[in-house]
């Protein structure tokens, strides 16, 4: 029998779940990925399926969880996240976050494993206090259309915080930060993917608003790095993993027209409903309690990503 680690990783075949499976491979972890395709692509773990210590189990979360075998830590990464799925599946969202999280701490409890539940800046709502810290409660509109994806990651923290103070289970909260990089969805219609696939093609980057609104955007090698440290540590509450230099939505654009060389305009279109109008994290707490911080800069990650998108969609950076 091997002695190695073995970790599950809901969502695995996203965006962020496949570099996790791939950095936990490499830590000499045996890697249980499961997800249900709603958002994620086997496209996304094709470089991991030969890996002997790498398992693929297709399987929605909302279900019962049944994973035979020792069980030493769950990534409940398993939620679709981008905005333009916030109208297009609220309900898959809502029950993912909800039921999904409670199978996931379910699991946690009956195996003994650590869980460590992938929530978002999102709790945060449209924030009138800034930066964010994580002693911040928020400012969400629980009706609005964000409001099934901002208040079921609300209750998974919730129901986090219980199942550590009533049942005893060892837990984390990792509050990530806009990330980007390779393996995001093409057409997942956030920010970083719609402007790079814009450029690339020629066509214009679409606006929302004027623009004016901040994001800080992080790229994902940084926060994978902050998961695994929290994971790792005794810090039960809520960590920011964010990268704190802010760009305004209009200057993100700009950035990538630059780094793809692309003579694309920029167009204008309406803010979408509770749109945040500014978005940057305190990590002081990661900073002290994990020692972390980004390293990554928004020029460097994104020269990297928009080389991956133009190899995906073929054509090439100018
Ligand atoms: P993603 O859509 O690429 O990945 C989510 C994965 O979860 C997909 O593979 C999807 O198929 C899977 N999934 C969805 N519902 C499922 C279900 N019921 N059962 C099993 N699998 C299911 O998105 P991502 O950007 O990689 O996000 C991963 C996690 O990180 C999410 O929980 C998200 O809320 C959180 N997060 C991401 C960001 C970001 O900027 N990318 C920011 C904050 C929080
Ligand atoms: N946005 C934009 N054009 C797009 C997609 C998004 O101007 O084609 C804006 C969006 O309105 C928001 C910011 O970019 O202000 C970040 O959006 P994203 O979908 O990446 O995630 P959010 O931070 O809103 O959850």
């Amino acid at each position: 029998m091997s002695e190695k680690p073995r970790a599950l990783v809901t969502g695995g075949a996203g965006f962020i779940g496949s570099h996790l499976c791939a950095r936990l491979l490499a830590e000499g972890y045996r890697v249980v990925c499961m997800d249900n395709l709603r958002t994620g692509s086997l496209r996304n773990i094709a470089r991991l399926k030969n890996d002997p210590d790498f398992e693929y189990v297709d399987h929605d979360v909302t279900t019962y969880i049944h994973l035979p075998g020792g069980l030493d830590e769950i990534y409940h990464l398993a939620s679709p996240a981008s905005p333009a799925d916030f109208e297009r599946i609220p309900i898959p969202i809502l029950k993912v976050g909800a039921i999904g999280t409670y199978n996931a701490l379910g699991l946690a409890r009956a195996r003994g494993a650590r869980l460590m539940l992938a929530s978002t800046s999102e709790v945060y709502g449209d924030p009138l206090v800034h930066p964010q810290p994580e002693t911040y409660w928020g400012n969400v509109n629980p009706i609005g259309v964000r409001g099934v994806y901002d208040e079921a990651k609300r209750y998974a923290e919730s129901i986090t915080m219980a199942y550590h103070r009533h049942h005893g289970v060892d837990t984390r909260i990792v509050r990530i930060f806009n990330s980007y990089g390779p393996y995001m969805r093409l057409d997942d219609g956030r920010m970083i993917p719609n402007f790079i696939t814009q450029a690339l093609r020629g066509e214009p980057l679409t606006i929302y608003g004027d623009g004016s609104q901040t994001r800080s955007v992080q790229y994902v090698d940084d926060l994978i790095e902050g998961m695994i440290r929290l994971m790792r540590s005794d810090e039960t509450r809520p960590v920011n993993i964010g990268n704190p230099v802010e760009y305004s939505v209009k200057e993100v654009a700009e950035l990538i027209l630059r780094l793809s060389g692309s003579g694309s305009e920029l167009v204008y279109r309406p803010l979408p409903e509770d749109d945040p109008r500014q978005r940057c994290p305190d990590i002081t707490r990661a900073r002290e309690v994990l020692g972390w911080e980004p390293r990554v800069s928004a020029e460097e990650g994104l020269k990297a990503t928009i080389e991956w998108f133009a190899r995906e969609t073929g054509g090439s950076v100018r």
